[in-house]
């Protein structure tokens, strides 16, 4: 049997297995089985050289019962449709797992913004919000950073905006600078939320984490901010890994060391020479996986050979639905993207209620709430999936669905 692949699909499957436990029937399903609203748009740019490069860009809305959409906006040549959608299905599945009153969405560039300059970025980045003008807004759908964009480009598409509704609107995106109206906490908030995630998994398999071996794939905001994390908490980081290659040191790595030299882009092994692939990482002897980089890693493949005993997904879709099968049989505990990948969007809302009220917090302040949310929903899943005999994904989006589903109902659209 060829494995799916397919990030929409195999979503779609969850969706329906995690709908059908919690006993919706199939018009759930047809509602929530794709995004609700899907905008391409095509965004003409002048280039520094005086030509006119046309980019496509989208938008995906999946759900707003609950409240306005949210979700990252992502500058890549591999974004396309599909990943698009299937990133504002998880969306919707975060927010409910962390009860925030959101729906998912998701944006995408395709484009490579190391290859562009900055005059280019900030030219495509004001594009984009123009032509998806019409379907976001701070209470309709709120946009946030994801894989090469950052708290710069939030501020040319908050400052795009503003100009277009002739108001200041900080609460339009979230990941803004702090003095534009940014959460302190917010550019480490998802490394928190995995790392929270992580000392919870640890403490269901009587592991302390100064014991542990970990090894952590990809080194850019996720990956680099969690090594330091629970490198400072006394775990051996026992490898890493970049788009180039990997690094290992059974000892455990130097991770300030390494911290200091790496790239914006989160690059480092490239560095070195003696490097290991990004194959053999995940093969390494280790008690916690943590992929923090791109979908699709662990597979039928490579699953059989993995000897840790806890994956955590900092990513979004590292695992493919038969590397789920296989790692739950063998008894590892998988923490699923969509609850451990939630802090982002946690602080995000947190940055967005604060915008809100013009009142804000501490740093103190955000990451004890942070900590109450997912500690809160950690349990929830792991109750569900030991009470249900049910593996964590699924369990996750049986919690994850459930605000969305009753919403629709209450609504009269189901
Ligand atoms: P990033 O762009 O800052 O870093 C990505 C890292 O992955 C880099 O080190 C890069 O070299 C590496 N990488 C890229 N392609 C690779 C490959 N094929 N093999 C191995 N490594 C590769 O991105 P990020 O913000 O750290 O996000 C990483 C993952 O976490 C993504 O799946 C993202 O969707 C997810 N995530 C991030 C956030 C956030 O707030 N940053 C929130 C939720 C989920």
């Amino acid at each position: 049997m060829v494995e799916n692949l397919n990030l929409f699909t195999s979503t779609q499957e969850v969706i329906k297995d995690g709908l059908h436990k919690l006993g919706f029937g199939e018009e759930m399903y047809e509602l929530l089985k794709e995004p609700m609203r899907m905008m391409t748009v095509r965004i003409p740019v002048r280039m520094d050289d005086g030509s006119v490069q046309v980019f496509t860009g989208f938008r995906a809305q999946h759900n707003d019962s609950v409240g306005p959409t949210k979700g990252g906006v992502r500058f890549h040549p591999d974004v396309d449709e599909e990943e698009v959608k299937a990133m504002s299905m998880w969306m919707t599945i975060k927010c409910g797992i962390v009860d925030l009153p959101y729906g998912g969405g998701k944006g995408g560039i395709v484009c490579d913004p190391r290859t562009m300059s900055m005059n280019e970025i900030e030219r495509l980045s004001r594009g984009y919000v123009r032509a998806i003008s019409q379907i976001v807004g701070p209470t309709k759908d709120i946009p946030a950073p994801d894989v090469f964009t950052n708290s710069q480009i939030m501020a040319w598409m908050m400052d795009e905006y503003s100009h277009l509704r002739e108001n200041d609107s900080p609460g339009f995106i979230t990941g803004k600078p702090i003095v534009l109206g940014g959460s302190q906490g917010r550019e480490k908030a998802t490394a928190q939320g995995v790392t929270i995630c992580i000392e919870e998994a640890a403490k269901k398999r009587g592991l302390k984490i100064q014991d542990a071996r970990i090894v952590i794939q990809g080194f850019g905001n996720a990956g680099s901010f969690l090594s330091k994390f629970l490198y400072d908490a006394g775990a051996k980081i026992v490898g890493i890994s970049d788009a180039y290659g990997a690094l290992h040191d059974p000892d455990g790595l130097d991770i300030d060391y390494l911290l200091d030299r790496r790239d914006s882009f989160g690059t480092v092994t490239t560095l070195f020479e003696n490097t290991i692939s990004n194959k053999e990482l995940f093969e390494l002897d280790c008690d916690i996986i943590v992929p923090a980089a791109v979908a699709n890693q662990i597979t039928a493949e490579n699953a059989p050979n993995i000897k840790a005993s806890i994956v955590v997904e900092a990513a979004n879709g590292p695992t493919t639905e038969e590397a789920t099968r296989i790692l739950t049989d063998k008894g590892v505990l998988l923490v699923p993207d969509v609850l451990a990948s939630a802090g982002g969007v946690t602080v995000s809302y947190f940055e967005w209620v604060q915008n809100n009220q013009g009142y804000y917090w501490t740093e103190e302040e955000v990451n004890e709430k942070l900590r109450t949310k997912l500690i809160e929903a950690f349990e929830n899943v792991y109750h569900t999936a030991e009470t249900r005999k049910i593996n964590m994904r699924l369990a996750a989006y049986m919690v994850g669905l459930r605000n969305t589903a009753e919403a629709s109902r209450f609504r009269g659209w189901v």
